[in-house]
């Protein structure tokens, strides 16, 4: 088989996740599935968060496409796309974790990227956590940032509008 197939589908399935990622905090994360994001965005001093168990969900999507792929697990009908599937998961989660976990929040390493797109990605998440509650906000995705500016207008039309409570202060 040629080789250029499964780089494909890694990299649509990253690209794809991605989609994945901002829809379920839009409309999972910040609607019935709040309960498990809340603490997210609440101030505390835990080591982890209830939130965390959404990576064990895309944890769980990712291993269940390997061993969809896995003839071992699948025998004859093991589907050989769902592997790359998985790969492509598993480099999403990781790329998440990196940036959201690692450079937005800190979690394991600290670094301020000072300029380029590090700099928009980070400022981007952090006008995420700028609402108070689940209603209204901007930025749901992670890999692919808006422009802070536009993204800061957004947040001054909610706050008018009463769609969301938004922190007074929006310069950091
Ligand atoms: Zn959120
Ligand atoms: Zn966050």
């Amino acid at each position: 088989m040629n080789v250029l197939y499964p780089i494909l589908i890694v990299l649509a399935s990253a690209a794809a996740m991605e989609f994945v990622a901002w829809s379920s905090h839009k409309y999972i994360m910040h609607g019935f599935g709040w309960a498990w994001h809340r603490d997210h965005h609440e101030p505390h001093d835990n080591l982890l968060e209830k939130n965390d168990l959404f990576a064990l969900v895309g944890a769980a999507m990712s291993i269940s496409m390997f061993a969809l792929g896995s003839p071992l697990v699948m025998g004859q009908g093991a589907w050989w796309p769902a592997t790359w599937i998985g790969l492509g998961i598993l480099v999403y989660g990781l790329v998440y974790t990196l940036v959201h976990d690692g450079l937005v929040h800190q979690r394991y390493f600290r670094w301020v990227p000072r300029r380029g797109y590090a700099k928009r990605l980070v400022q981007a998440h952090k006008l995420h956590h700028a609402t108070i509650g689940k209603e209204g906000g901007v930025s749901f995705g992670f890999v692919l940032a808006r422009d802070p500016a536009r993204l800061k207008q957004d947040l001054k039309d909610q706050r008018q509008r009463g769609i969301a409570v938004v922190r007074e202060a929006l310069d950091d």
